[in-house]
């Protein structure tokens, strides 16, 4: 691993010596299925009216801080009040910015791993202490009673539904619970919620739970990762804080008015939504053939997948057939696990095909 010059672990703030360079080393792939990302073609005519959007923005005018007609589009969109959402240079910027003003010194994370990564990096970021509650070892499902006792002196809590990388969701009824007895905020992140059954997001229990602050992100159902765009949705005065501490301009004005014409297009990405939901059935499916893996059930566009050394499955998928996937053998409580995106068609048939050769020359 990577670590930072002897000359820089000096001069970094304490809290930050063991930090890890970001590691570049990125290999382009003929499939990529490693970042979660949506692989389809947008649909029909979304490009052209972002092209058409971006053609007619300003360039040396700072951009609206609030991005306002975004904001005023994104709460149609959801029916809430346009001061109920912030929006974000991505939802990481969000995330870190949720810990930046409400954790910190002294304060608590309540994590349950495993989870996205970057919860417990932006917590080591901003000093926030970390209670984790670990997941079931097997099913990976919230020890929701363990939980709740936490959260009675946790001051954020963050919950993803569906979780990366386990795909499962969390309970509404768990999630009021949450709200009622922390003290603090409980955030849900809802990065793959378009994804899951009808019925999964936390939404409506917005005007009952004043606490609860739900992340979304235009980079997963969207297929707009590179435009960097995310939201929180909450009570006003919440939203009053992420307004309050984010960087002014960092929500650039082509970002802005790409999202704005891709949110109005939004309607239009359902299809493609249904087809990733069905592709990972069947994926599932065929995985779940060989006897010697597990997949576990998954409401995101994503598996995750239990194989005999992963790691090196992983390193054959890149170099003999160009195909990327992630690999979390190396994470806590994730021993020999891969998660696979959910491709088109032709990129999941190629990944079956190499796994078919692969698992088969390991038997
Ligand atoms: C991808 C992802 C996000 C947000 O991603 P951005 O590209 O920064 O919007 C947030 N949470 C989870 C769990 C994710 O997987």
């Amino acid at each position: 691993m990577a670590e930072l010059s002897e000359r820089m672990r000096a001069l970094v703030q304490p809290h930050l010596a063991g930090i890890e360079p970001y590691d570049p080393n990125f290999t382009p792939t003929r499939i990529n299925l490693s970042a979660n990302e949506n692989t389809y073609p947008l649909p029909e005519g979304v490009r052209e009216a972002i092209d058409a959007a971006l053609a007619e923005t300003p360039l040396n005018r700072y951009p609206d801080p609030m991005s306002n007609e975004l904001r005023a589009e994104l709460a149609a969109r959801h029916g809430v009040d346009p001061a109920c959402i912030c929006v974000g240079n991505g939802g990481d910027e969000l995330l870190f910015n949720f810990l930046l003003a409400f954790g910190g010194e002294g304060r608590t994370l309540l994590n349950c791993p495993p989870c996205f990564s970057e919860y417990e990096f932006f917590a080591s970021l901003t000093k926030t202490g970390v209670r984790n509650v670990w997941r079931d070892r097997k099913t990976f499902a919230i020890d929701e009673k363990r939980m709740l006792d936490a959260a009675r002196d946790a001051d954020v809590v963050i919950v993803t539904s569906p979780n990366n990388p386990t795909g499962d969701v969390a309970q509404p009824g768990f999630i009021a619970q949450l709200c009622r007895v922390c003290p603090g905020l409980v955030m849900v992140d809802e990065a793959y919620i378009e994804f899951a059954d009808a019925g999964t997001s936390v939404q409506n229990l917005l005007a009952a739970c004043p606490n609860l602050v739900i992340l979304h992100t235009l980079s997963k159902a969207f297929g707009e990762a590179g435009i960097r765009c995310g939201y929180v949705i909450a009570a006003p005065d919440i939203i009053d804080v992420f307004g309050a501490v984010r960087q002014i301009y960092s929500v650039n004005v082509l970002t802005q008015a790409a999202a704005l014409a891709a949110v109005r297009v939004r309607d239009a990405f359902a299809p493609v939504v249904e087809r990733i939901r069905s592709e990972r059935e069947r994926v599932a499916m065929a995985l779940e053939a060989y006897d010697w893996v597990d997949v576990w059930p998954s409401q995101g566009n994503f598996l995750l997948m239990h194989v005999r050394e992963a790691s090196s499955i992983r390193e054959q998928l890149r170099d003999d057939y160009s195909i990327l996937v992630r690999d979390f053998s190396a994470a806590p409580g994730l021993n020999d696990c891969l998660r696979i995106t959910i491709g088109t068609p032709e990129e999941n048939d190629a990944l079956l095909e190499a796994l078919a050769e692969l698992l088969d020359d390991d038997a």
